[in-house]
């Protein structure tokens, strides 16, 4: 059963296009993740799908509710977490919670939920005194107390540390057991690999794929990367003239470099080709990064 249906989705700010021509259906149970680079139309996309942006163009159902006509019945059952929420500093934790369970006709049970959240001791501390870990959250239970059928999650794990990232994963697959559908809108590869059933890449307000972070990686499955470090500069376009190379990165002292066929034997001989001597050279299997870089078909400076 599809919860949400997204179809030719438009969407303009002046002379920007934000969404160009977005489709995609989320089916009841899943994890959906809206995956793509800053920029590429992932909050205007979920913002059309709360309501609180009208479409140009395009048809938009949730829960087989119009977000714009059935705003108040959809706020009900939807739950949001978006970019950068942020409360009153002196609000406390068990403030913030009962002004919000006031909002819902269905409330959770509060304590419930801070305490799967690992909140409990948090009840009477303001909220300019909770970490980015805390405050993280605490918006995903403010998101969750109305018992939402569905949850849209923007961006949550940023500015977290790994420890506190993984803990939120862990709390969105626990989300998920407990039967809501979650949409979560995210740039961070490992966090869609790891936390998706599904997901939409998007880039400049287009969908560019949609599959499971299998099937994505499937799809480049003949890619691989290879990571050394070149003892002198190396000019990118020696390498992406390739024909085996699809992408060049550098990450630090390092370069990356994802391609397809006999990319080994390409990159080695050109390097020699030019007297550059590879350092520390590996080659590694394709991630959903890999397919990324590929589907966007970006290469990053
Ligand atoms: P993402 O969430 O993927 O980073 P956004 O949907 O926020 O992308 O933005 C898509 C494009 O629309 C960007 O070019 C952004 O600068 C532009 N944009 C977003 N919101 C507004 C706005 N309120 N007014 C004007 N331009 C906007």
């Amino acid at each position: 059963m599809n919860i949400i249906e997204v179809t030719n989705l438009h969407k303009r700010y002046g002379p920007t296009t934000a969404v160009e021509d977005v489709s995609f259906t989320v089916e009841a149970g899943e994890i959906f993740g809206i995956l793509g680079p800053n920029g590429a139309g992932k909050t205007t996309t979920v913002e059309c799908l709360t309501g609180l942006r009208a479409p140009d163009r395009g048809t938009v159902s949730v829960l087989g509710l119009d977000p714009r006509r059935d705003r108040d019945e959809l706020r009900q059952r939807v739950g949001v977490q978006l970019q950068e929420s942020r409360l009153p500093d002196r609000q406390t934790v068990g403030e913030a919670m009962d002004l919000y369970r006031s909002f819902y006709r269905r409330p959770a049970d509060g304590g419930r939920l801070l305490e799967m959240l690992g909140l409990t001791d948090k009840r009477k501390a303001q909220y300019r005194t909770l970490s980015g870990g805390q405050k993280q959250r605490l918006a995903i239970a403010l998101a969750l107390v109305g018992s939402p059928e569905v949850a849209v999650l923007d961006e949550l794990t940023t500015g977290l540390d790994p420890q506190a990232r993984r803990e939120t994963w862990d709390l969105v697959e626990h989300v998920r057991d407990q039967g809501v559908t979650v949409v979560l809108v995210t740039h961070v590869m490992d966090e869609a690999e790891r936390l998706c059933d599904r997901l939409a890449l998007i880039d400049g307000g287009r969908v560019t794929a949609l599959d499971t972070p299998a099937g994505l990686v499937e799809r480049v499955g003949a890619q691989h990367r290879l990571r050394f470090r070149p003892a002198e500069a190396v000019d990118d376009r020696l390498l992406t003239d390739l024909p085996e190379v699809s992408a060049v990165q550098h990450q630090g002292a390092q370069l990356v470099v994802t391609g397809t066929g006999n990319l080994v034997q390409a990159v080695t001989s050109v390097l020699a080709q030019h007297h550059v001597v590879a350092h520390d050279l590996r080659v590694e299997q394709a991630s959903l990064d890999d397919a990324f870089l590929t589907l966007t078909d970006r290469r990053i400076p």
